[in-house]
């Protein structure tokens, strides 16, 4: 069976992938919950109807992940993985179509998760319906998982850890890649370092502040500096210049960035992102001085940096504020995120994909969000690989919509996904 006979054979199935991705937004699984067995069960109905070999993992009750197996010809095994979960709906009543509606309408799927990341499943698939129909050159496990949006407790990561996950290299479909004209292949992304400030200071009544030492008071002084820390330029690895140079430029392309987010794009990877103060807690009463206040930062860093001399950065910002009672707690690792060579050879086979199936050539990014490959890196090693299996990024998803209301996917985009994800184990050697 050719490349030509695969992409007719999803061509033929550009209905259906639409139809399954509004069916999988019909089955909430949206946190805090994040159950995903509605999804499952809709998924494992969806290939014993067609026959085809899947099976159930789960750790935790109500977030099982699932498991669609089609058989190769080489013997090696080329895994996908995609999350079930969705983010929350936010206020419902901004949203146009109901979020869990699945409505078909303008040539785009609408729904919570429609883009993050329920579309790349449709498209997952229907690749895993049409490669079990032709001769797979590779065995190809897609996997469908619980958790990612909650750091992948009960799926990708347990699967990873536990060493179920099995492959030579991941495709991640938690990603963008798709929209014509903006086609690109993802090589990997940024990681972070969690940081916590607390201020310990002393109660008192409200009307006599000057008794106590006001808890908030002392956190408001020493955030300004840790805000400082979006000033400190990062080295960057010489591999790594391009890619960046060519993910801003893709960034860029987004027309709907005004002035001062196009100057936040240029720094996007050349600065740690950030530091957004995206958690505060403080104070009891409104009449009584607080004793303790905290918050989080998130603070997001370009992979192949040295993570430890951000930290310490911080820690000196934190020093120079100089504010009794107020302590840092911040955790990094030495690398964060991960990035793929741009010769590593499946980058280039799933560069062929795209081209052949898109007729443009796309560039290699980096993407500014984190996904589960960060577990597979870690976990899933082979002789070639010592360091972690390659894990590319690609998929269906609009960049804008992410965690949005009135979140979409296109259907163009879907059945290009679809598409790539079939032709990919062609080009793989
Ligand atoms: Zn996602």
């Amino acid at each position: 069976m050719s490349i030509e006979e695969t992409l007719l054979k999803v061509e033929g199935l550009s209905e259906e992938v639409v139809e399954v991705c509004s069916q999988l937004i019909q089955r909430p699984s949206d946190h805090p919950e994040g159950r995903t067995d509605g999804c499952v069960k809709y998924i494992k109905g969806y290939f014993d109807g067609l026959g085809i070999d899947n099976q159930v993992y789960q750790r935790d009750e109500g977030k099982p992940n699932i498991v669609v197996r089609v058989k190769g010809s080489s013997g090696r095994k080329i895994l996908w993985v995609g999350h079930n979960d969705v983010v929350p709906v936010g206020e419902p009543d901004s949203w146009k179509y109901p979020p869990f509606s699945g409505t078909v309408a303008d040539g785009k799927v609408w729904g919570r998760g429609a883009s993050d990341m329920k579309g790349s499943n449709a498209s997952a698939m229907i690749a895993a319906r049409v490669l079990s129909e032709v001769d797979c050159p590779h065995d190809m496990d897609f996997w469908f998982t619980s958790d990612e949006e909650v750091g992948g407790g009960a799926g990708a990561r347990w699967l990873a850890d536990e060493q179920i996950f099995e492959g030579e290299v991941a495709i991640i479909g938690d990603a963008s890649g798709c929209d014509p004209g903006q086609v690109n292949v993802g090589i990997g992304h940024k990681g972070g370092i969690g940081s916590r400030l607390v201020a310990e200071g002393k109660t008192a009544h409200g009307s006599t502040p000057y008794l106590g030492d006001n808890a908030i008071d002392k956190l408001l002084k020493v955030i300004p500096y840790v805000k400082r820390l979006s000033e400190f330029r990062l080295e960057m690895p010489a591999d790594l210049e391009p890619i960046l140079e060519s993910t801003k430029e893709y960034m860029l392309k987004d027309d709907t960035l005004d002035d001062e987010q196009r100057k936040a794009v240029e720094r996007l990877f050349y600065y740690p992102s950030g530091p957004s103060l995206n958690i505060f807690h403080g104070g009891v009463k409104g009449n009584v001085v607080p004793e303790k206040a905290e918050c989080s930062f998130d603070i997001r860093l370009t992979p192949g940096i040295d993570a430890m001399k951000v930290k310490e950065r911080l820690e000196e910002l934190v020093a120079e504020a100089n504010v009794p009672g107020v302590t840092l707690t911040a955790r990094a690792a030495p690398r964060v995120g991960y990035y793929e060579k741009a010769d590593e050879p499946s980058v280039i086979s799933l560069v062929k994909a795209v081209e052949r199936v898109t007729g443009e050539r796309p560039p290699l990014t980096l993407m500014p969000w984190g996904t589960d490959a960060i577990s597979i890196k870690r976990n899933i090693k082979t002789e070639r690989h010592p360091d972690g299996i390659p894990n590319l990024l690609f998929g269906p998803m609009l960049r804008d919509q992410l965690h949005q209301s009135n979140e979409y996917v296109t259907t163009i985009n879907l059945v290009t996904a679809a598409k790539v994800y079939s032709v990919f184990p062609f080009y793989y050697e």
